[in-house]
């Protein structure tokens, strides 16, 4: 006897689709796609002018990323960072699609070895969210897939003919929109290759999709190497709850965790906002600010870029105010592939031989002399007045600190004269 064909259930004794993970219904109930921005609440102007480049360049952002918008505020720094603008499609003459010469060291697909030590390699061009100021968006617009593990052949092939190589740095795209198993497999075959010591997630999942990061993505990340995941936090209202505990299932498996920030024009380019960003990488996230990067020469992101004085500036400026912990290394990656250089600032104000004058961190000058011992017979020299030496030499350099910038070469005068009529002797700060 045949069974009888169950009838169709009417809709609505049909149970409810069950609800994804909390991470795919963020990236579901966000933008995904150029049309999807027409849900968001701008003037009607406002879409027509910023179609043309959303069309031009990948869209995406998390709904929860959008909620973190301001929509009163036409430059708030979140939508800023997420909702094309017309600008992009307006590029300076200098500038380019592979703005630090990516391609230029890539010796097989999907790696790049620029420096003898680490390579990056692209296990992906996917990201959940597309950063309006991203360096690589041409090299995203150009592939919208996720690499299958086989296409890393060469690549880890490379890694593994090359003992010189001590750091695999993950990048992109977001590396950390693959899945837990993709991950895995990825992570035991980079520490199969017994040279590599140290692996990098570079990430901004913790930033725009913070809950994608779980327990079951930590697991597949931990391994016998040594884990750094180097997140992307530009501005302190990116610092929500949800990241904060995305960053503390990071730390508590025992990951390394560090912060790349972009110096982005109206975003984090005053000081009150970067002081409180790089603070609360640090108090909140445990995250040490790693690298602030001067923005790239990416074709279409100007409206974002500040000149290098005024990035040497605001770094400067941290310097005294905030604990060394919480401040980047300022840098430039240098167009074409030639690396990064960092861009001080420099706290050197001059030198003569072993002496050095430095500027403190709150504007006085202070004299350094080297104190370097040469081979040969003890160059002691009995000081019955030492201490008398010490404090006209304490007073020299205060009055170099405190005083007015003018009366300052009259005090370095001073404390080279004390310099001349001491040479040879120790002086004790
Ligand atoms: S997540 Fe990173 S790679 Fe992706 S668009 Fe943003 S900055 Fe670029």
């Amino acid at each position: 006897m045949s069974e009888a064909v169950p009838k169709p259930q009417a809709r609505s004794e049909r149970r409810p689709r069950p609800l994804g993970a909390p991470w795919a219904e963020d990236l579901r109930a966000g933008v995904r796609r150029a049309d999807d921005l027409r849900r968001l609440p701008l003037a009607p102007e406002e879409h027509e002018h910023l179609r043309p480049a959303a069309t031009a360049y990948k869209v995406r952002i998390p709904a929860s990323y959008l909620e973190l918008v301001d929509w009163s505020d036409p430059d708030d720094p979140i939508r800023r960072q997420a909702v094309p603008s017309a600008d992009e499609l307006r590029p300076l003459p200098g500038e380019r699609p592979d703005p630090i010469g990516d391609a230029a060291h890539s010796p097989v697909p999907h790696l790049t070895h620029r420096y003898p030590d680490r390579v990056l390699l692209y296990p992906t061009y996917v990201c959940s969210m597309y950063c309006r100021h991203c360096f690589r968006k041409e090299a995203l617009n150009e592939d919208d897939r996720g690499v299958a593990l086989d296409r890393l052949e060469p690549a880890l092939r490379y890694v593994a003919e090359h003992p010189e190589i001590r750091e695999v740095i993950l990048t992109g795209g977001d590396p950390l929109t693959l899945s837990d198993g993709q991950l895995e497999r990825l992570r035991s075959r980079i520490e199969a290759i017994d040279h590599v010591r140290l692996l990098r997630v570079h990430t901004r999942v913790p930033v725009t999709l913070p809950t994608r990061i779980t327990p079951e993505l930590v697991r597949a990340l931990r391994g016998r190497l040594v884990t750094v995941v180097v997140t992307h936090f530009n501005h302190p209202r990116e610092i929500t709850m949800a990241a904060t505990e995305a960053c503390r299932l990071l730390r508590e498996a025992g990951f390394m965790l560090l912060n790349q920030s972009v110096l982005l024009r109206g975003i984090n380019d005053d000081p009150q906002t970067m002081e409180t960003l790089v603070r609360e990488l640090v108090y909140t996230l445990g995250a040490k600010p790693y690298y602030l990067h001067h923005c790239d020469l990416t074709r279409g992101v100007s409206h974002f870029r500040t000149s290098l004085d005024e990035g040497q500036a605001l770094v400067k400026g941290l310097r005294g105010r905030v604990s060394g912990l919480c401040i980047p290394h300022y840098v430039l990656d240098l167009p074409g592939g030639d690396g990064k250089v960092p861009l001080g600032p420099s706290f050197v104000r001059g030198r003569e031989g072993r002496c050095w004058s430095f500027e403190t961190w709150d504007g006085g000058l202070h004299e350094y002399e080297e104190q370097l011992r040469e081979p040969g017979p003890s160059q002691e020299v009995p000081e019955p007045d030492r201490e008398d030496r010490a404090l006209a030499w304490d007073a020299a350099r205060a009055l170099a600190h405190h005083g007015a910038r003018a009366l300052w070469h009259e005090a370095s005068a001073a404390v080279r004269g004390l310099r001349r009529l001491f040479r040879g002797s120790t002086i004790h700060r």
